[in-house]
């Protein structure tokens, strides 16, 4: 079975077919959503997969087992019936991980007799402030646009792009409302990491229209008297038992630095076409360690994310075999202590349960340290 934080998430996919319209799985987490909407595709981003089973048969016969939880279970997902479930892969280029993995997914996919078409975008590893750089980025996204109009019959147009860029935006909009609800104790936390999984796997329409809702229930006062204010950090969330097990411990989560949640949705970029809005989006995206010339101002936007929601600790969520994360740890962690905020770093791999019962104790420690 796939899950989606213990979800299955099968029918989703199906369902997403049966609309109609070509399905892309992207990877990684900040695919250009809005362009392949635009253009009648249905875009999947692979991301917070797991929670379920962990026999990654298919994905085990191509990628090694030192890879991180992530790239292993999202190669599963594309393998397993073939490609039968997608029409397409659209990648960026991030970690060394996803460096050559849609090519390795697309030959696993036709030695299993299936066919998937296959798309890249180079994002500059470096500032686009400086002119050739945007130029080059400029060019790559009108060839990806020319590669993407073989495979539908919608062609790019600035008109239509501006409409999805726009459900988009509204769609962050949300997103950061739910985000600061949740940190006030309006909106259960796990609450909050469901719809931002979830949204992975719907239209961004059912997702926006999820988010309202969930926005107009959001009125409890569930923030618990005397719980130390914590900010998570990480690629992924942690398993939903996690979240109890800090919960029992008497932590409150007050925000988080998770990359499919408060990192996806800081940020809306100015309307424009699509080769200013995506320079603009890949430039000025609230930092995460996948996006590089983005690194140097995370700890300033960690820092004051922590202040603004009155944090005591932070709780970094590490992704075992994850390099980008582990480059920044050591210096993140000292950061935090220097400013008189306490930090802590788990490590959670492929097997849910365990990474729970491991870090239990932990936890409970940590959440004693900072009681007194
Ligand atoms: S978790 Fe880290 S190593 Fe794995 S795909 Fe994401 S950035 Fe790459």
């Amino acid at each position: 079975m796939h899950t989606l934080w213990g979800g299955d998430i099968v029918p989703a996919l199906k369902k997403l077919k049966d609309r109609g319209r070509p399905v892309a799985g992207c990877f990684p987490l900040y695919p250009p959503q809005e362009l392949l909407h635009s253009m009648g595709i249905s875009p999947v981003v692979l991301w917070g997969l797991g929670g379920g089973s962990n026999k990654l048969v298919l994905a085990d016969e191509r990628v090694q087992n030192f890879v991180c939880a992530v790239g292993r279970r999202l190669s599963q997902l594309v393998l397993w019936d073939a490609g039968k479930s997608l029409d397409a892969l659209f990648a960026y280029n991030a970690c060394d991980t996803l460096r050559n993995l849609p090519e390795v997914l697309e030959a696993g996919v036709a030695e299993q007799g299936g066919s998937i078409s296959r798309f890249f975008l180079h994002v500059p590893a470096i500032s686009m402030q400086r002119p050739e750089t945007k130029s080059y980025f400029t060019r790559n996204i009108k060839q990806c646009i020319s590669e993407l109009e073989a495979l539908v019959t919608i062609p790019y147009s600035t008109e239509s792009f501006l409409q999805s860029a726009s459900i988009y935006n509204e769609w962050r909009a949300i997103g950061r409302e739910l985000d600061i609800a949740s940190g006030k104790g309006n909106l259960p936390f796990e609450q909050l990491v469901r719809f931002a999984l979830e949204a992975a796997f719907l239209p961004v329409e059912e997702s926006l229209a999820a988010g309202k809702a969930l926005l107009g229930d959001a009125d409890g006062n569930l923030a618990p008297k005397n719980a130390v204010p914590v900010i998570l950090s990480g690629i992924m969330p942690p398993p939903p038992a996690f979240l109890k097990v800090m919960e029992e411990a008497g932590l409150f989560v007050c925000g988080n630095d998770l990359a499919p949640l408060w990192r996806t949705w800081a940020r809306s970029p100015k309307l424009a076409d699509a080769a200013e809005f995506y320079a603009d989006f890949y430039s000025n995206h609230f930092p995460c360690s996948t996006l590089l010339p983005t690194a140097d101002r995370r700890p300033a936007a960690l820092l004051e994310l922590a202040r603004q929601r009155g944090a005591k600790a932070i709780v970094f969520i590490g992704e075992k075999f994850c390099e980008y994360e582990y480059f920044e740890f050591p210096y993140l962690e000292k950061f935090f202590k220097n400013q008189g905020i306490a930090a802590l770093l788990l490590e959670f791999g492929l097997d849910d349960l365990s990474n729970v019962a491991q870090h239990a104790t932990r936890i409970e420690a940590f959440a004693e340290t900072l009681a007194q």
